[in-house]
């Protein structure tokens, strides 16, 4: 047992394992295999949407069934605005990589070119066992990839922000359902005004809900 190890994942607020306590982690090994998945898609994504057939893709999204191909400058452009210079490659870097090459004690590289998707994701996915297991502030970041993974996604699907789905309150007598993304941090029953945290949130019965994310 090494410091003083916290209990519960920093970043999803499970309660950790044995074994994640004794090894002193910050994030559950769950948290850890969720990052590497989202930063191979973001990876994956941000290929596809780096290319003519992407762009246009992500404009036919935007339109909609009713659209025009009149309207795609703003999709084209929020497309550009992650493949681009300061876009994703820019936010991994100067967000996640360089904090955690200061706090490993490594050298600083120059700013990755703006297509260096592969480059800055693999940086990641190879030091994430040492972020979730050493680095404090390990749930930042993790948050963080999650955001430009959902980010991504929109952008490629024309959906809006994370999938929700439907828990069920567990307050005696009450029916009421909440509206929650796997990254909602607090909800209350708008039904009986019950408080629930992310970790009792985890814990309500759920059904997922295929209907379109609607805010
Ligand atoms: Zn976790
Ligand atoms: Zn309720």
């Amino acid at each position: 047992m090494n410091r003083d190890a916290p209990a519960t994942c920093t970043c999803c607020h499970s309660p950790l394992w044995d074994t994640e306590i004794v090894a002193g982690r910050y994030a559950c090994y769950r948290c850890e295999d969720r990052a590497v998945e989202q930063l191979q898609a973001i990876r994956a994504m941000f290929k596809r949407l780096d290319t003519i057939d992407g762009l246009t893709k992500a404009q036919n999204a935007a339109c909609g069934p009713t659209g025009t191909r009149e309207a795609p400058i703003p999709a084209r452009l929020a497309v550009l605005a992650q493949t681009g210079p300061g876009g994703v490659v820019a936010q991994l870097q100067a967000g996640i990589e360089d904090s955690w090459r200061a706090a490993l004690g490594w050298t600083m590289i120059p700013n990755r070119t703006h297509r260096d998707i592969d480059g800055a994701t693999t940086f990641l996915i190879n030091n994430l066992p040492w972020a979730c297991e050493r680095y404090e502030e390990v749930a930042d970041d993790l948050q963080a990839i999650t955001t430009i993974h959902s980010r991504l996604n929109s952008l490629e699907t024309g959906e809006a922000g994370p999938k929700k789905f439907t828990v069920y309150c567990d307050t005696d007598q009450c029916d009421g359902q909440l509206r929650i993304t796997l990254w909602t941090s607090r909800a209350t029953c708008s039904d009986c005004g019950t408080h629930y945290d992310k970790a009792q949130l985890a814990a309500l019965g759920t059904q997922y809900d295929d209907r379109e994310a609607a805010a």
